[in-house]
């Protein structure tokens, strides 16, 4: 989903309101008038949403003994009463012995007029937000249940809508929007993105001259010879509820043929509203292009037996409804946003709504990927320039926590969720470098486990560890789950030595926070001086490290990270060498801190050159109980490494005296005391 901020359009209708436009303008005017009332409508509901039972993190309770494999909405739309009524046909498999009852979301501005089960009928106690129905008897584990819910009403309206009824042109336009707790406001089904349904029919009557768009492909539209025509769409993929989507307006229809493999082919569909038709239309050789890029990048279009589409609709924004997006307007950004979002919301949904960074953060993303394939690189970081400013703003992690995640307007946080997310996969693309990182994007698209189903961050960190080959945990740990992000200040001095100029840079970093205290990074340290331009990337994993270069000429200036890899602040000076905060000498070890120190200690040292160095910890009889680091290579200046109390089986230590030895090659062995209070 991506919300447009529509400040231009405001502006430009304060000027066409003043000065007098002609009658078509007009028109056009008072659609955007009502759109953007709606929205107002809507961030007032975004307040008081959050107050409300329904929009739990976890499922309904009662929901945990079944699983959803198939819905069939049967709805008929009165766009002059504005009511829904119909049925929802619901089949299921107990995953419990003994299921005697099943809860299924509605809200109560909807009647339930009777339920079946198995063609039965049940009775049902009804809740504000749900119903349970007495099974008609006990269902073992993996029996099938069938459950038919007649019902009818005005369908609530929560979250960025749910479902409108309005007009254009004096014609019907509705649609529904349901992310992220809203299709109980206007259908009965489980309302959890953990359960997808293996499928889905969504079956639309409506009066006659109105189109309906919905998910997969349009089967049939039956003339009932009373004026109303059912539009029968049947949809074959997995699916997660707040993705089943209706739109109905008097629509145009325009497509064009995706080419994907020199036989195959598929439709692209767009339905939109007369006035937005030739954008619907000029649209379409990009929306192929891009299914193409991102075919290229992520593996094929998932949906590729079906369509791919758009609806118009009324909302400021965009909607990644399966295999048929809601849209606002059809501009390039979005249509690419949404498109991405096929793979990474759709195919693979966040299991739990605190993910919500993996559709949101890997669509905002794609949009970058898109316009590097399209126009370059250049247009790349032009995007996610725009993307990490906005990202600097962001409050809190980007893993959406306990009641932040009762909070539509947190969840969908643009400068968090969308465009920090979106910064971490760009600083994760610098980490593990590109070949590694799209293999990942791939692999973690393609893997059966998730494809089609859900994940989670620890799935997608532990598919890039995999493709990676090493750990990612401090990474996700510091930008998904921490917050923030370095404040970095640099000094640098530099004098001549031999035939050489030896350049030191001292870097110190602050996050303002305790989570985390400082961000590990791969750090670009940019040389420049007559006739050189050298770039050198430094592990800077340390409040404060110092680094040494030998450089064949004088530097003239020193910059980090001048690429902008990094979400960051940096500032440097250029100081007299012998006050760039000291390099060390020689190699020490310096005492740790806290000491004494409860679960956890800091224990730093400084190396005077690049060294292979060891971090050992021994109890007070001198027997080994820790290897901190084994043989590795550090760079000059000074680190630290984390102790935490256990030994190398992850048994905590009993509190006591011990010993940490420093091994650097080269050098004699450094020990030095510290004591472990429980
Ligand atoms: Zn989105």
């Amino acid at each position: 989903m991506l919300v447009i901020q529509n400040r231009v359009q405001t502006v430009r209708r304060i000027l066409i309101s003043l000065l007098g436009i002609s009658a078509a303008f007009q028109s056009s005017f008072s659609q955007e008038a009502e759109e953007y009332q709606l929205k107002q409508h809507m961030l007032s509901e975004i307040q008081r949403y959050a107050a409300m039972e329904k929009l739990s993190k976890d499922a309904t309770p009662g929901q945990e003994g079944f699983d959803v494999t198939y819905y069939k909405l049967d709805l008929r739309i009165s766009p002059s009463q504005q009511t829904v009524s119909g049925s929802v046909r619901m089949i299921a498999t107990s995953v419990v012995d003994n299921l005697t009852s099943i809860t299924i979301d509605l809200m109560n501005s909807l009647q339930v007029d009777a339920v079946t089960v198995g063609g039965v009928s049940a009775s049902f106690s009804r809740q504000p937000t749900y119903f349970t129905v007495s099974l008609n008897r006990a269902y073992s584990r993996g029996e099938r249940i069938e459950v038919v819910t007649s019902y009818h009403g005005v369908p609530d309206s929560s979250g960025f809508g749910s479902f409108r009824f309005s007009l254009s042109d004096n014609k019907p336009w509705i649609w529904s929007l349901s992310e992220p707790y809203g299709s109980k406001d206007w259908w009965p089904c489980k309302d959890h993105p953990s359960d997808k349904a293996d499928s889905v029919d969504v079956w639309v009557t409506v009066p006659t001259g109105l189109k309906v768009g919905s998910q997969g492909k349009l089967v049939a539209a039956v003339n009932n010879g009373d004026g109303t025509v059912t539009h029968k769409w049947q949809h074959r993929y997995p699916i997660a509820t707040y993705l089943v989507s209706i739109a109905v307006a008097d629509y145009q229809q325009v497509s064009a043929w995706f080419k994907y493999s020199s036989t195959d082919s598929m439709e692209v569909l767009n339905y939109a509203l007369a006035q937005r038709l030739d954008e619907a239309t000029s649209s379409l050789p990009k929306t192929i292009d891009m299914l193409a890029i991102f075919s290229d990048l992520f593996g094929l279009y998932p949906f590729v037996t079906e369509k791919y589409g758009h609806c118009q609709f009324g909302w400021g924004g965009g909607m990644e409804h399966q295999t048929m997006t809601s849209l606002g307007n059809f501009g390039e950004d979005l249509v690419a946003h949404e498109l991405a979002h096929q793979w990474f919301g759709d195919m693979i949904t966040m299991r739990t709504w605190p993910d919500i960074w993996l559709n949101e953060g890997f669509a905002t993303y794609s949009v970058a990927l898109y316009r590097e394939a399209k126009y370059g690189v250049a247009s790349y970081w032009s995007y996610m320039t725009g993307r990490m400013s906005s990202a600097k703003q962001a409050v809190g992690s980007i893993y959406v926590r306990g009641q932040d995640t009762l909070s539509v307007s947190r969840l969908f946080s643009g400068s968090l969720v969308y465009n920090k997310g979106a910064t971490v996969l760009h600083m994760l693309r610098r980490v593990m470098g590109d070949s590694l990182f799209f293999k990942a994007l791939k692999q973690y698209a393609s893997d059966p486990r998730f494809k089609f189903g859900t994940a989670s961050t620890e799935d997608f960190r532990s598919v890039c560890e995999d493709v990676y080959g090493k750990g990612l945990g401090y990474f996700f740990d510091q930008w998904i789950y921490g917050e923030k992000y370095p404040q970095y200040r640099y000094e640098w001095g530099t004098r001549p030595e031999g035939s050489k100029h030896k350049v030191r840079i001292s870097v110190f970093q602050t996050t303002g926070t305790q989570n985390p205290t400082y961000f590990s990074m791969p750090v670009d340290i940019r040389i420049l001086g007559d006739g050189m331009d050298t770039t050198v990337t430094v592990v800077n994993n340390a409040p404060s490290q110092w680094f040494v270069f030998d450089m064949p000429k004088a530097p003239t200036s020193v910059q980090l990270d001048p690429a902008n890899w990094i979400l960051k602040d940096a500032t440097g000076i250029r100081v007299h060498v012998d006050d760039v905060a000291a390099l060390p000498t020689e190699v020490a070890l310096l005492q740790n801190y806290p000491n004494p120190f409860n679960a956890t200690t800091i224990i730093p040292f400084e190396l005077p050159t690049s060294s292979v160095a060891r971090l050992e910890v021994f109890n007070g009889v001198g027997q080994l109980v820790r290897t901190i680091t084994s043989d590795r290579v550090f760079d000059a200046g000074r680190h630290t490494l984390a102790f935490h109390a256990v030994d190398q089986d992850g048994t905590a230590l009993p509190s006591g005296m011990y010993y940490y030895r420093l091994v650097v090659s080269g050098a004699p062995s450094q020990v030095r005391k510290m004591t472990y209070l429980r």
